[in-house]
């Protein structure tokens, strides 16, 4: 294999237990950092505004707050986890002019290096640790004294350290207890970005609303089509993600499985394919980084149309009903 995969014993705690870290927001990945960080031993400040609504939340788990001002003034590594479409808002007012030399500013997707909205000062290391889940998880698998894969790059190194740095860090949130596997924040932000629009969120969405449709405009009803291409998916990907696809594949019917290796071809064909290559098109020349700025920057006037339309589509209908029926 050729890349580079970090365990615990690659690490040193002792980096991060003497480091001041400041999480800069308090949401899906900042309460899982922030108290995976503070209970591995490492000091800890959430960087909140004063109205923020995320206050109270990391007041009852015992994590100090502060403006984010006062947290990056106050910290050796500034970690950004708040909205990647506002994160450098919020970096060039209040981030910036702390930044000074000799402390690290960190990231968990590297969007906004990547594409240029952030340009950190020489003299600040500038690391990324991706986990490879969402916040909860992240904190979970820690208090299960287990941890999730997570992604380590370095974008400027300044102090000859960030990656010994960033390899704490991680550390301090459990990676190191999975695995961390080392890239680079062009590689991580553009498969990211390729992998949520055509295959984990945007393929998998429209696969599975398009599967219900047809079902029910055929005159099945709304309830079968539901189990049928939502509530059985979770099942099929489990097996995937454990057993690869071939395990998958061993653990189904025979029917399901010709029918698998001669219908999904012909579904996901060569067109496809070369519309997921025009998408990658969109995301390497910075196209739909672009897009998603301007959007946010209105904001967001078509992404809450269209998140209105699912919401009032039939399977967002049946879905609601059919979960308070049963026990899971
Ligand atoms: P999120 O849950 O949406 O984070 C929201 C946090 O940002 C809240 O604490 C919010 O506090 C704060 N915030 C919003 N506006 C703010 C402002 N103007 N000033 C200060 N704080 C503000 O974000 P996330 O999903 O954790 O994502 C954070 C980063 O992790 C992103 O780079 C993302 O790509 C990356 N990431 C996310 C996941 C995931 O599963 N979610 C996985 C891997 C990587 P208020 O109460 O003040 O609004
Ligand atoms: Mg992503």
């Amino acid at each position: 294999m050729d890349a580079q995969v970090y365990h615990e014993e690659d690490c040193d705690p002792s980096i991060i237990k003497k480091m001041k870290v400041a999480v800069i927001g308090f949401g899906s990945q900042g309460h899982a950092h922030a108290q995976n960080l503070q209970d591995s031993g490492a000091e800890v400040v959430a960087g909140l505004r004063e109205d923020s609504s995320s206050r109270d939340h990391a007041g009852t788990v015992g994590i100090k707050v502060m403006t984010p001002v006062e947290a990056a003034r106050w910290a050796d590594v500034v970690m950004m986890l708040v909205p990647d479409e506002i994160c450098a808002d919020i970096y060039k007012k209040e981030i910036e002019p702390e930044m000074k030399p000799g402390k690290a500013l960190a990231f968990a997707h590297g969007f906004n290096i990547h594409y240029g909205k952030i340009v950190p000062p020489e003299g600040v290391d500038v690391f990324m640790v991706a986990p490879k889940s969402p916040g909860p998880k992240v904190r979970l698998s820690y208090m299960n004294d287990q941890g999730v894969p997570m992604l380590i790059a370095v974008a400027q190194d300044a102090s000859g350290q960030a990656k010994e740095t960033a390899m704490s860090y991680a550390w301090g949130i459990g990676g190191a207890r999975a695995g961390l596997l080392e890239t680079t924040f062009q590689i991580e932000t553009e498969t990211d970005l390729f992998g949520e629009q055509h295959v984990l969120c945007g393929g998998t969405v429209q696969l599975v609303m398009t599967g219900f449709d047809v079902l029910v405009e055929a005159g099945y009803p709304p309830e079968a089509a539901y189990f049928e291409v939502l509530h059985e998916l979770e099942l099929i990907t489990s097996l995937m993600q454990q057993t690869g696809v071939g395990g998958m594949l061993g653990k189904i019917s025979n029917t399901a499985k010709y029918g698998c290796l001669t219908v999904g071809p012909k579904l996901v064909d060569k067109r496809l394919k070369d519309r997921m290559r025009a998408g990658l098109d969109r995301i390497q020349d910075g196209s739909f980084a672009a897009e998603w700025m301007a959007e946010a920057e209105a904001g967001s006037p078509n992404l809450s149309a269209m998140m209105g339309q699912i919401a009032e589509h039939p399977i967002e209908k049946v879905g609601p009903e059919l979960r308070g029926l049963f026990s899971w």
